[in-house]
């Protein structure tokens, strides 16, 4: 584990303790000094998605990659973005620990990141994800988008822009009174 401020290799343990569903361990950079915490945690042999059909299916690193590939086509994308993407994802889905995952908890995830790398991409993935039926929906989506943007604007003139919280919050609750 690279120390997180400045990459070391090397670090000692000066607190271990067990938690809920692992063992947490305060550690110290041998080179800076700096302290960190990690988590060890057991890795659950396989992840699984549940579909919003109940129907189970085993993560797929590649299923995820080519759709976002699809909703990121053409898109001027920096090399290698959608890769890091799909790692960060991969990686937080394994350290959710959990042996069965929502598909509607990825898609959130995936939607979360895109929103901050192309508004274009966001929209594309959103339509196909949210399964926009009409264009109602589709337009509320890029509306919430441009609101987004006017309100962050600013305070940056450059993208990505981060995802407004406020505005988070209403799509989240938006989100829920539709289901
Ligand atoms: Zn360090």
């Amino acid at each position: 584990m690279n120390c997180p401020y400045c990459g070391y290799h090397d670090s000692k343990v000066i607190d271990s303790r067990d938690v809920e569903d692992g063992i947490r361990r305060r550690r110290q950079c041998l080179n800076c000094s700096s302290r960190f915490t990690t988590y060890e945690r057991l890795q659950p042999a396989s992840l699984f998605v549940i579909k919003k059909d109940e129907r189970r299916e085993e993560f797929s690193r590649d299923k995820l990659l080519s759709g976002i590939r699809k909703a990121c086509e053409k898109c001027p994308l920096p090399t290698g973005a959608i890769d890091k993407l799909v790692d960060d994802i991969e990686a937080e889905l394994y350290r959710l620990g959990k042996a069965e995952i929502p598909s509607t908890i990825i898609g959130d995830m995936v939607m979360d990141r895109l929103k901050s790398l192309d508004y274009i991409a966001y929209i594309r993935f959103a339509s196909v994800y949210r399964e926009f039926t009409d264009i109602t929906a589709l337009k509320q989506a890029v509306d919430t988008l441009v609101s987004s943007e006017a309100e962050t604007s600013s305070v940056t003139t450059q993208l990505p822009l981060l995802p407004n919280e406020q505005l988070e919050r209403q799509t989240k609750s938006r989100r829920r009174i539709r289901k």
